[in-house]
Formats: structure tokens, sequence, C-alpha cells
């Protein structure tokens, strides 16, 4: 017996009038945690179900084990997908933290008892009595629920059973959907915070979907989803701004995040229940990385896209080997005498069956899949064979952006791929240039910007992409030196028609000047819109007024002609 061991008398003995009560709601196990050095005691184990097992174990009135050795105990029994998140989050550490921030720790924890899976929940809060102890109950409710570990909200089983007994009951005029949540953020939240505040922000989730949507049920099926019964009365515009618009913060720290939704509306009996989840799901799918959109409804159209995201993602490597993408470059012009400044690499699916695709179409599909990272550096090499081409010839380089999306800046592959074109070459930063919508921008955490300043450093000229489509913001400029602002072909659309745009073209202009950028307008189509741009100083102009995107073979014979 260890020698070093206090006495720990004063822990068995729980006040009469602490444990009656609790053992008054029918709980099945108590007992007291002793902060300071971790022991436990005992108040109660029952007879009957899974905790009679602990009993077997531990003596309740003859030892007083610590915290740390009654948790290793239950680690042994627990199902393999929750041992992890059991031996992290039962720290004793971690759970006084949560009880100090929260009032109390709730979890369920699934175990395994003589061959049987048993639903255990375990709930931790201050003893009012003293201080320096917390109170512990357990119970088994394996017989009622299947609950999440840490929420302890339903999981997709228990979910799923309580929603198929509703609808049989339901009345035909109530009206009711499914909502499937995300959050989008999260993986940032993480990052940035560290994973226990992660945690937070999935409760500060589900409280908030329980206050605004007022759900039937709800359940957590995994990670940071949440999936909810709820009336259609609930599924306001103005509801899903709130949810849209979310903020978590620690200390003076704070984040923007919003919880988006996939809705399904129930409206036959006959659709499975876990077919009505994977739509509502899907429809959360489909709302793109940048979509300023915070939900979207499930319906034909939906599925029709993500029956060709399905498609163009199966066909991708195939497509990629048989050379049916194309590099295409769009000539651009200095403002002041329309001579080529330079060409903006732009890609092309030429797909055997269906023809051309727009990149609009495919783009968002790759960007979910994370396939676009391998077209995004096939397009970074075609720029360079074309250049390396011309400097064998003795023709005058062309300089050349392409397109980067946020994905890319966690491929650590491309992006060493793409370094190593400039460590090699240093005259590469005067032929290729890379541009990043203000969105992808605002999305890069930690590790991904770095690359951002790495090839900043480098000397690597950045372009900042769509400036003024969406929801722009100045401090973007303010955040990181740009070299070049692109502004939106929507805001270049509004010259001659919408006064207030014309100043705030003429503004941004002006901005990005006085911060040391310069500025391309895209989508240039008439002479209206080159004259205005001209008077307001804008540097470049991209458009059909010049030049549509062209193959390369084209864009080389354009130059050639101009010099
Ligand atoms: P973007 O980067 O804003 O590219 C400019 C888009 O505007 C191109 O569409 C171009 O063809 C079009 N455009 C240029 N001038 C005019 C004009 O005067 N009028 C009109 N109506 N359109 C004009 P495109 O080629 O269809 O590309 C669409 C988007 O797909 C691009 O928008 C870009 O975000 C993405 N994309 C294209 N190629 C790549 C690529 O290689 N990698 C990545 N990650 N994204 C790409
Ligand atoms: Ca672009
Ligand atoms: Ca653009």
């Amino acid at each position: 017996m260890d020698q070093t061991r206090k006495d720990t008398s004063k822990y068995k003995q729980i006040p009469a009038s602490v444990w009656n009560a609790v053992m008054n709601q029918g709980f099945d196990f108590v007992f007291r945690i002793h902060v300071p050095d971790g022991i436990m005691s005992f108040a109660h184990a029952c007879e009957s179900g899974a905790l009679v097992d602990y009993r077997r174990s531990f003596d309740p009135y003859a030892e007083a084990p610590d915290f740390s050795d009654f948790c290793k105990m239950m680690l042994d029994r627990t199902v393999d997908e929750e041992k992890d998140p059991f031996r992290d989050q039962t720290r004793l550490e971690y759970i006084r933290r949560e009880v100090a921030d929260r009032g109390d720790y709730v979890r369920t924890v699934h175990i395994i008892v003589d061959g049987e899976r048993k639903s255990v929940n375990i709930r931790i809060f201050p003893d009012p009595s003293d201080p320096e102890m917390l109170i512990g109950i357990m119970f088994d409710v394996s017989a009622f629920l299947d609950h999440d570990w840490m929420t302890d909200e339903y999981a997709r089983i228990g979910f799923v059973k309580k929603i198929r007994d509703f609808l049989k009951e339901k009345p035909e005029d109530r009206n009711v959907s499914l909502v499937y949540t995300n959050v989008k953020g999260f993986k940032a939240i993480n990052d940035l915070f560290g994973e226990q505040s992660g945690d937070m922000v999935i409760f500060h989730t589900r409280d908030r979907l329980r206050e605004i949507l007022d759900p039937i049920f709800i359940g957590r099926p995994e990670g940071d989803h949440f999936i909810l019964l709820v009336n259609d009365e609930s599924l306001t515009e103005e509801n899903f701004n709130i949810l849209g618009a979310q903020t978590y913060s620690e200390g003076d720290r704070q984040y923007d995040f919003s919880i988006r939704a996939g809705i399904y509306h129930v409206t036959s009996r006959d659709v499975p229940i876990r077919k009505m989840i994977d739509r509502a799901r899907l429809a959360e799918r489909s709302l793109s990385e940048t979509s300023v959109r915070t939900y979207m409804i499930y319906d034909d159209k939906v599925r029709a896209s993500y029956i060709n995201r399905q498609k163009y993602s199966s066909e991708m490597s195939s497509a990629l080997e048989s050379n049916e993408f194309k590099a295409y470059f769009q000539p651009i012009v200095n403002a002041a005498d329309h001579s080529v400044a330079s060409a903006e690499a732009l890609i092309r699916w030429q797909h055997k069956d269906i023809g051309m695709i727009s990149p609009g179409e495919f783009i968002p599909a790759f960007e979910s899949s994370g396939q676009i990272s391998a077209l995004d550096r096939f397009m970074i090499d075609r720029v360079t064979d074309l250049n390396g081409r011309r400097k064998a010839a003795g023709s005058p380089l062309i300089t050349c952006a392409v397109n980067l999306s946020r994905i890319d800046f966690y491929n650590n592959s491309l992006m060493d791929h793409l370094l190593s074109i400039y460590e090699k070459d240093h005259s590469a930063t005067d032929w290729l240039r890379v541009e990043v919508t203000e969105s992808a921008y605002a999305d890069l955490e930690n590790n991904a910007s770095d690359y951002l300043e790495k090839l900043k450093s480098l000397g690597v000229k950045i372009l900042l992409d769509d400036f003024g489509s969406g929801m722009s913001s100045l401090s973007t400029l303010e955040n990181f030196d740009f070299d070049i602002v692109k502004l939106d072909m929507g805001f270049i659309r509004k010259i001659g028609i919408i006064d207030k745009a014309e100043m705030i073209i003429k503004s941004t202009i002006d901005l990005s000047h006085a911060l040391g950028a310069k500025v391309t307008a895209e989508g240039v189509e008439t002479k209206e819109q080159l004259d205005f741009l001209s008077r307001a100083g804008c540097d470049y102009i991209q458009g059909y007024y010049f030049y549509k995107p062209v193959p390369e073979d084209e864009l080389e014979k354009i130059l050639d002609r101009e010099i």
C-alpha cells in the first residue's frame, strides 16, 4: 500500500442530507471527488444494472481510490470509438474547468458490460457543503435513450427512434422540417483557441439552436453538426440570419462564425428517416464555401447539382490524364495605352461527352472534394511551361496570374511546389503571380496564411480577386499588402447606372493607391465603362471589350502581333 497516501477517512463520509437528496431521484451511483488530491469517496452503488460492476471492483466503504484510477477502470469498458474523448475529457483538470465555466459537467458514455452495450450518464457538479469537493452521479440510461457523449443530446440512433414515433402521431396539418446544421469556421476555432474551446462552441451552438429554432427534438449525429426536428413556423429568414452571425469570445479574443443549415420539409411519412437526414445534410453541403447564404432548402435542384458534383469528382483524375483540361489566358491591358500588360490563366474543361464546361460549374465541386489543388497545380505548370518555352526561344516572357483556392493553402505539397518555382528561379516573380479572393483570404489561418507571407517575402505579386463582391471589407486592404486589387465585375456593371456605385469605385481606386496597390477592373465590356475607369485612375483593364480568354497559341499570337 502506498505509504504517502493521505488519511482519506474524512472523504468517505458524505453528509446524509446530500446523498439522500440525490438518491431519492433514483440515481444508481453517487460519489464525491476531493479536488486537491483527486481522491474519490462513494455513497452508493446499485445492485442492479450496469453499475453493480464497479462495486465489485471498489468496495465503496472500504477504499477511497484515485478518481483517475476509477476512470481507467471505466475506460477499459468504454466502447472503442469513445475511448479517446473519454480519456481526454475525464481528466480532473478538464472537468474542474468545465464545472467552473458551466456550472456542471454532463456526459453520456457507452460501455460494454457482460457483452452488452450500456449508456451511462455522468453528471458532476459542485458540492454545496464544501468548495473543495465535487459531487458526481451516474446512472444507467440505456433503457430509455441513446445519447450523445458530449452534449447529452440524442445521438443518431436515439434521434431516429424519436422522430419515427413522433411522425406516427403527427396530425396532418402540423408542418415540420428536419434541419441539419454545420458550424462554419469550426476548424479555425479549434486551431486558434484549442480543442476545449471548440467544445464550448459546440455547447454554444446547441444553446443557440434550442433558443432560436425551439426544436421538437435535437440530436448531435457527429462533430460540429446538429440535427433538429422543428415546426415550420420557426424557419424564418430572421432566425437563420441570427444563426448565421455568431461570435465566440474568450477573454479579449473574438471569433466570428456562422451556423449554417440545410432544411428538408417532411412531406411524406414514406420517406425513410435516414434519407430525410441525408437530404437535409445534402442541402447544407450544397451551400458553397464562399456563399453568403446561411441556409438551403432541399429540392430537385440541390439533388441535381449533387449528382453532377459526384459525377464530376469521380471523373476528374481520368479527365486530367486524357488532357480534357486546358489552360486559357485572358490578356489584361494598361488603361493608359491599351497595350497588353499581363494575362490571367483560366481553366477550361473540354469534357469528352458534355463538351465545354465552365469553371463556375465544376470548381465548387472540386473545392468541396479537395481536388481543386490538382487542377491549380496543373495551371501553375502550364504557365511555367509556356514561359520556359518562350525563354528557350528568346521571346519575351508573359506575366500570368493563376487563381488559388482557399483549399490550396492547406495543401502543403502544392504550396511547396509553388514556392520551389520561385526558389529555383528568382526571376519567376516577374511572370508568375497569384490571385486570392477576399473570402479565401479571410478564411486562412495561421499555417495557411504563413504561405501567403512567405510568397510575399519572396517578392511574388499577390492579387486580391473579386474585390467588391459579397461582403467586402476595407480592413482586408489594411491587413495585408496586396499588390493589385481586382474590382469585381458586379461593380463594373453598375457604371452609368448607379451613381453611388461609381463613387464607391472611385474611392476604392483612390484608397488602393493610397495603400500602395494598383487596380484592375474586371469584366469591362463597354466603352462607357472603360472611359469612366480611365478617368477614375484605374491602372489595368480586363474584359471582353478588349480580349476574351483564349487558348495558349492565340495568346502568343496576340503578343507577337503587339510587339
Ligand atoms: P475570376 O477569377 O473572377 O475570373 C474572371 C472571370 O470573368 C472568368 O470567368 C472570365 O472569363 C470572366 N470574364 C472576363 N472578362 C469578362 C467580361 O468582360 N464579361 C464577362 N461576362 N465575363 C468576363 P471564367 O473563366 O468562367 O472563370 C470563372 C471563375 O472560376 C473565375 O473567376 C475563378 O474564380 C474560377 N477559376 C477559373 N480558373 C481557375 C483555376 O485555374 N483555378 C481556380 N482555383 N479557380 C479558377
Ligand atoms: Ca481571378
Ligand atoms: Ca475575379
